[in-house]
């Protein structure tokens, strides 16, 4: 019997794949999405627990434009949802104080994040001689750029709660592409940020972070009960192979090993497992996939009584710069930026700790991580009675950190892919790392298969 036939594969159903699979449907291809979880999303996974809505990976989006975009053509921008605007107020745990982030210039000049000649450093940033910042890491250009101090108590925090990840081990060109092309182009951050106030008129998306009344997980479902033919779950993509003008997919599921002709693959699986599934179609190709690194990360979801909490329990929350000599990485309060997250009365706290500074966490008993992230918590909050424990979540490679050699490592792996037409990759580790960029890196992978096999 010969193969079934499709027009393409999907591997992976997060948001990436369901991107991909949806563009593809809506330009008429017949496309089946294979993952190998339980359910799709991906990391967007949102639970009920004792009345509170808590969210298992990535706790709110940017809507940047191609994301608006796409949810736009299919109507399901709706279902977004703003978090408040109370929420703008972000703080740094710095010197035993909790400290606003600063978000204007004036506010920047007064913050004690930075001292008096850590601030006359940043100002100098004009005047510092153009280089090179080919293979630097995030400190060493934000460093030469605008000095130490901002590296360590604002961009070193930052990338801790995005990436969860070290400024001196990330490569700045991948982290901070645009500032290192105002420096490129204008000779410095500011001439650059001056003259981006010009090009105002680019479509931008919307302003500030969003999530859906339910939750991400179910918003990603939602987005999955759209494809025609329903993502075929606990099924994992083991390998493809040229087929003719096509390819041949396995899988490996409850029904035992299958194969599928596609005329196109995308595969939105995390790098690791894209290396695992192309090692016998280049090796080439799969030792640069494999070789990109993710950090793990534990999550630990609490409920307090804000009554019981020295700390007010106001904006966004909280994140801690290395310095701080704390294992916690940050806090967002949830239950503060989206309505219904928590029963009355009570707030629902979002607790990071791992990432580079903290990686063996991912390995240790749940009772472990949880007597050290309340210590560090009782440290900075103080916390008059033991908080709720709702869930500890672990995601043993939860997020790409790009290194220096990220970009060029990207380059060679597109460079790569051009010898196998119909194959295309997505995910978090082609761009940015956020869920809006993943979401894009889908919507290209679908326009590169499409465009590849005219
Ligand atoms: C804990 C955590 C917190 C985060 N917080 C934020 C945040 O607040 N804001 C933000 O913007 N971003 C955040 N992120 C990042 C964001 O969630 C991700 O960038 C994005 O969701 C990744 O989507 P993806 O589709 O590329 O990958 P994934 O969501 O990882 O999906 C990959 C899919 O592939 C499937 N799969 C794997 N191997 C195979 C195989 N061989 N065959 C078939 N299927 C396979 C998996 O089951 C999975 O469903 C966070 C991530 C994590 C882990």
């Amino acid at each position: 019997m010969s193969d079934p036939e499709v027009g393409v594969v999907v591997a992976g159903a997060g948001i990436a794949g369901l991107a991909a699979a949806l563009q593809l449907q809506l330009a008429g291809e017949e496309v089946i999405v294979v993952d190998a979880s339980d359910r799709p999303g991906g990391v967007m996974r949102t639970d009920h627990v004792s009345g509170y809505v808590i969210e298992r990976g990535p706790n709110m989006t940017q809507v940047k434009a191609p994301m608006l975009d796409f949810l736009c053509s299919l109507g399901a921008e709706k279902s977004l949802l703003a978090a408040r605007p109370a929420s703008r107020l972000r703080s740094i745990y710095d010197a035993g104080q909790l400290r606003p982030v600063p978000t204007s210039p004036l506010a920047l000049l007064r913050t004690p994040l930075l001292s008096v000649g850590g601030k006359l450093r940043l100002l100098a940033e004009p005047f510092v001689r153009r280089a090179k910042a080919g293979d630097e890491s995030v400190a060493e250009f934000i460093g030469r750029r605008l000095g130490k101090q901002v590296v360590e108590g604002l961009v070193g925090p930052f990338l801790t709660g995005v990436y969860a990840g070290d400024e001196r081990e990330l490569g700045a060109e991948a982290v901070f592409p645009s500032l290192v092309e105002m420096e490129r182009k204008c000779g410095s951050i500011a001439c650059g940020m001056f003259a981006r106030l010009f090009r105002s008129w680019r479509r931008r998306g919307l302003r500030g972070s969003y999530s859906a009344v339910e939750g991400l997980g179910p918003f990603a479902r939602a987005l999955a009960e759209r494809l025609v033919e329903p993502v075929a779950l606990e099924n994992r993509v083991i390998g493809v192979k040229r087929d003719g003008d096509g390819w041949l997919v396995r899988t490996s599921g409850p029904a035992g090993k299958r194969r599928v002709r596609a005329m196109r693959v995308v595969l939105a699986v995390p790098a690791d497992q894209a290396a695992k599934i192309l090692r016998g179609v280049s090796s080439g190709l799969a030792n640069e996939l494999a070789a990109i690194e993710y950090a793990p990360i534990v999550g630990l979801s609490l409920g307090v009584d804000p009554g019981a909490v020295r700390e007010k329990i106001e904006g966004f929350g909280f994140l801690v710069p290395r310095r701080a000599e704390i294992k916690l990485l940050g806090c967002l309060y949830m239950s503060q930026l989206f309505p219904l997250r928590a029963p009355a009365g009570r707030e629902l706290l979002q607790c990071l700790a791992g990432g580079a500074r903290w990686p063996e966490a991912v390995d240790l008993p749940d009772d472990e991580i949880v007597t050290q992230v309340c210590a560090d918590l009782d440290r900075i909050l103080g916390l008059r009675e033991e908080p709720r424990i709702l869930a500890v979540t672990r995601w043993r490679q939860a997020i790409p950190q790009p290194r220096r050699d990220h970009v060029a490592r990207i380059a060679r792996i597109r460079e790569r892919l051009l010898e196998f037409p119909g194959i295309a990759l997505a995910g978090s580790y082609l761009g940015g790392i956020g869920v809006s960029d993943s979401l894009e890196s889908g919507l290209l992978a679908a326009r590169d298969v499409a465009t590849r096999s005219e």
